[in-house]
């Protein structure tokens, strides 16, 4: 068996073996491919979630599944399963796979049917993979914090894409980022929205602290994340305040702390964005904390 546990070492994706659910039945990694003339690949229509299990239960399974289905709709494309069934399905791939703490990747996409912009003759086909992905971000990086620089790509406004599907076609601008962001030496990017205000990083929900008082973006045009929603429910539990506010650039380079929120990248407190340097402070530190509780629970 290949060893399938380090989303960053080089071992490609398809050279691993594990199990994989796709189209309503759990087969063998190796073996979930498709044809390169598929509608998905050439026009971006696909959508996916990214979801993590704890100690054997997916966390916020019913949340991620609504959002799969609601990101199908938001882009047009018929979704052929019910939550229901998707729910059963992940917990069939944790089974097969044995996993009980691993990351699981959900993916729809339009099929072969048709080519050409019209796609209504499509399947939409769905797939369900897992992996074991220990952290986005090194440990090293609790202490310091991560770095950001802005990028010089903008998220689009709400009549300019559908910015609540988790759709991957909108991912393009974020990997762009990503990658000019670690070009110059900074671990992520942070995104500006089509008005300038700062709202997220290129797959995590963005945070800052000022005088004890937590402030986020309002999710006016970008994914609402779940673990953003988890954040918002501490903070009421510890009784600290939390404003839904736009942020200005000027704002997040005065704020106390900064931290991002996300599946895959749990909460990590940024240390630097450009040249603003922050310390990781004790309301992030509690709320990391907190949070890695209570996926665990
Ligand atoms: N924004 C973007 C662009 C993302 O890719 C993600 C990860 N899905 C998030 C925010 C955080 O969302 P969630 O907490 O639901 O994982």
């Amino acid at each position: 068996m290949t060893n399938n546990t380090n989303n960053n070492s080089l071992l490609p994706f398809d050279d691993r073996d594990g199990f994989i659910w796709f189209d309503g039945r759990i087969i063998r990694w190796r073996e979930a491919t498709i044809h390169v003339i598929t509608h998905g690949l050439h026009y971006g229509s696909a959508v996916f979630e990214g979801e993590r299990a704890y100690n054997g239960k997916i966390f916020k399974s019913y949340e991620h599944t609504e959002r799969f289905i609601c990101s199908a709709a938001l882009i047009d494309m018929p979704f052929p399963y019910s939550a229901d069934e998707i729910l059963v399905a992940k917990e069939s791939v944790l089974k097969a796979n044995g996993f009980t703490d691993c990351y699981i990747r959900p993916l729809a996409w339009r099929g072969s049917e048709q080519m050409g912009i019209g796609a209504r003759l499509t399947k939409t086909h769905v797939m369900i993979a897992a992996w074991q992905w220990p952290s986005y971000f090194s440990a090293e990086l609790r202490e310091t914090g991560i770095s950001l620089i802005t990028s010089k790509w903008r998220k689009p406004s709400p009549d300019t894409a559908p910015i609540t599907s988790k759709a991957s076609g909108l991912y393009i601008i974020n990997t762009m980022s990503k990658h000019a962001a670690e070009d110059a030496g900074f671990h992520d990017a942070l995104m500006l929205d089509y008005r300038g205000y700062a709202v997220e990083a290129t797959g995590a929900n963005l945070f800052m602290v000022k005088d004890g008082v937590v402030i986020t973006p309002k999710p006016d045009c970008f994914l609402n994340g779940i673990t953003r929603l988890t954040i918002i429910d501490l903070c009421a539990q510890n009784n600290i305040q939390v404003v839904e506010d736009h942020i200005s650039v000027d704002a997040l380079r005065a704020a106390d702390e900064v931290f991002l929120t996300g599946t895959a990248a749990e909460v990590n407190a940024v240390g630097r964005i450009d040249d603003t340097h922050y310390k990781v402070g004790p309301i992030t530190r509690l709320l990391r904390e907190q949070y890695e509780v209570l996926v665990r629970r």
